[in-house]
């Protein structure tokens, strides 16, 4: 193991601690990964976070090998995090966890919608919402690269979220994000329906974040650098 992977892991650890402490993660559910050269660096199955050290990561190739220290087998979600990163050569990393608001909309099987110029952050004017599939199966598998093919972000049917990003920190902070827009629609729903912005609104955003980068909307800077 060289030094890089070890911050890797590193920062793979702390990461889970920040999804605990974020308050978007729910037990051990929660899970993420980070892209190497020759494959992913993934957390392991049902190892509490505060136990966790960066021994423990579980490397996996890209043909879905595995090697673990002794006692750790890859999360139960190893096919969607492979399949991701496969699927979208610009994502670095991915974070999945079942936080409360974004699990109350996916139960409904209700994408977010445009409720405020953050969903933009998501890649577009929602944060769509995969269909129902049974956990760590292919068929999840799909779904989630099928509702990501042009978002950052996804809700999954009866079950969580997915955020992913071209670093860790970026992933970490969209799936923060992801929780505050659905915790926000979640609050809106209690009153009435809310008006949408409309799609040009949000396609203007895009723009002016392509153009000036993300830091401009993020107070923490190094998150979003
Ligand atoms: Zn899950």
């Amino acid at each position: 193991m060289d030094d890089q992977e070890r911050e890797l892991r590193r920062s793979v650890v702390e990461a889970c601690r920040e999804m605990a402490t974020a308050g978007i993660n729910q037990g051990t559910s929660g899970n993420i990964s980070v892209r190497v050269a020759d494959g992913m660096l993934l957390t392991p199955s049902g190892l509490p976070y505060d136990q966790m050290t960066p021994e423990d990561i579980v490397f996996m190739d890209w043909n879905g090998e595995w090697k673990a220290s002794e006692g750790n087998v890859p999360s139960t979600e190893w096919r969607f995090h492979l399949d991701i990163l496969r699927a979208k050569p610009e994502v670095s990393a991915v974070v999945h966890a079942h936080p409360t608001y974004c699990t109350i909309l996916a139960i409904l099987q209700r994408p977010i919608p445009a409720i405020h110029y953050m969903i933009a952050a998501a890649g577009g004017n929602d944060v769509p919402c995969a269909p129902y599939a049974q956990y760590g199966t292919a068929e999840l598998s799909a779904l989630a690269v099928a509702a990501l093919a042009d978002r950052r972000a996804c809700l999954l049917a009866h079950h969580g979220m997915i955020a992913t990003g071209v670093s860790l920190r970026k992933a970490m902070w969209l799936a923060i994000e992801v929780e505050t827009l659905a915790r926000q629609y979640h609050g809106c729903l209690q009153i009435g329906t809310p008006p949408l912005l409309p799609n040009d609104e949000i396609d203007s955003i895009l723009k002016r974040w392509g153009q000036y980068g993300l830091r401009e909307r993020s107070p923490q800077a190094g998150l979003a650098a």
